[in-house]
């Protein structure tokens, strides 16, 4: 692993005030997160799990965070298909990440007994 230079990070946010927010991009929803010079190194360090532990996601969660997001917040069918794999219909879209968390793969879509949506 690579070592960080605290102070040339701190130098480097002196001299340059757009440096003190990440532009994390879509895998983070397209959010500015501003960071110390100590923050710094420990997303350099640790990577995106650094940024989703500073927006309040729980590590248990970060997988399903990442899931969320990539579904855009479409909860998906529990049951499973004759081959074993999951339905692939939604049972709800566009949720918060909390809704989603309790949906996804718990609820059932209309063939399968659910609500229509
Ligand atoms: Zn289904």
């Amino acid at each position: 692993m690579p070592s960080y230079d605290l102070n040339t990070i701190r130098a480097m946010c002196e001299n340059l005030s757009v440096f003190k927010e990440l532009w994390c991009g879509n895998s983070l929803g397209n959010r500015y997160i501003p960071l110390t010079p100590e923050e710094i190194v420990q997303y350099l360090e640790q990577g995106e799990n650094f940024l989703l532990l500073k927006i309040g996601i729980a590590p248990e969660h970060f997988d399903a965070w990442r899931e969320w997001r990539g579904l855009n917040g479409d909860a998906l069918c529990a049951a499973k298909t004759k081959r074993g794999t999951f339905c692939k219909c939604r049972t709800g879209s566009h949720r918060d990440f909390d809704d989603w968390l309790a949906a996804h793969r718990d609820e059932y879509c209309a063939i399968h007994g659910g609500d229509p949506q």
